[in-house]
């Protein structure tokens, strides 16, 4: 049975860090505060958005929600960003995705101020990122490097694979691992035979929302697993790995829940006082 990787543990040694640095920047008189444009009603996102706001307060930072109608017109919401682009107080905007159909995601993104950027999202933080340069890192692959590190696995040499795309998570991780020396796979819907690539995974990141996606054929023995996908089976939280299949043949592997979500949550909270601090120069 692999070694479980506690992301919980991990996110609350380092949500204590935090703490630390949120009363250095409150007794010189900062804030930090950062905003959160949720659009419609998706379910998951009012889960996430309540832990977020919870984390938030735990560690002392300011959480506003900007809660708007799933109708919403494009231009609405450009001005939206574009009044808190220009109001000093706050350090950090995101929108939480999904967003409903009608609106342009990417001119959403992009009309951010990359300095209040928490997610990482617009254009030239993501061209930063993939530079070498860490403005900001978005929140799910900083806490799974954050992991990693904790645990000594190292990726310099290593085949890391990772399945699933997306802007938040796939693509950004791949900039990191590769940054850190690993050689990087990312596969997705189109992939075929997924098997052939995963087996010669020493690093294998699923991150699809398809639970048991992975299972133990497509397992190289004693890989790192890092699971990101959740979904809900029978009432319960469960990621996109067989857990009691895989985790016999893993060397690590994280739990769902309890693996890379606590981490994302914090880390999401770090990038926010980072940016506060660069706002004020401290
Ligand atoms: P997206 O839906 O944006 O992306 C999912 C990706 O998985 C796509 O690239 C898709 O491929 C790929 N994919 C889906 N099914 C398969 C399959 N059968 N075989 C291969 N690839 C597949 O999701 P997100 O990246 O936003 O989130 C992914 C999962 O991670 C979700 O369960 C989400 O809830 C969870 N999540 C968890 C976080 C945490 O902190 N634990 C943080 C963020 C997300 P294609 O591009 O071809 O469509």
């Amino acid at each position: 049975m692999g070694q479980l990787l506690d992301g919980k543990r991990l996110a609350d040694i380092r949500a204590r860090k935090l703490q630390k640095q949120v009363c250095e920047l409150k007794s010189l008189g900062v804030q930090p505060l950062f905003c959160v444009i949720n659009i419609g009603d998706d379910p998951s996102s009012k889960i996430y958005l309540k832990t977020k706001k919870s984390r938030a307060n735990q560690i002392g930072i300011e959480q506003k929600l900007f809660q708007l109608p799933k109708t919403i017109p494009q231009q609405e919401l450009l001005k939206l960003i574009k009044r808190l682009n220009n109001e000093k107080a706050v350090n950090g905007i995101m929108i939480q995705l999904p967003v409903p159909q009608q609106i342009n995601l990417n001119e959403v993104l992009a009309a951010i101020d990359p300095e209040k950027d928490v997610d990482c999202l617009t254009p030239a933080n993501i061209g930063r990122l993939w530079q070498g340069e860490h403005f900001v890192e978005p929140a799910t692959a900083h806490g799974i490097l954050a992991l990693l590190d904790y645990y000594h696995i190292t990726l310099k040499g290593k085949n890391a694979v990772i399945i699933g795309r997306s802007s938040i998570v796939g693509k950004p991780l791949a900039a990191l691992m590769l940054e850190r020396d690993a050689t990087v796979s990312i596969l997705h819907l189109k992939t075929k035979n997924l098997a052939e690539y995963t087996k010669r995974a020493d690093i294998l990141v699923t991150a699809t929302g398809q639970a048991n996606l992975v299972t133990a054929e497509m397992i190289k023995k004693d890989a790192v697993i890092i699971d990101v996908g959740i979904s809900r089976v029978k009432g319960k939280t469960v990621g996109d790995v067989d857990f009691a299949q895989v985790a016999p043949l893993s060397s690590f592997i994280t739990p769902v829940p309890g693996g890379v979500g606590p981490l994302t949550v914090e880390s999401l909270m770090e990038q926010v006082v980072q940016l506060t601090r660069r706002n004020y120069g401290k």
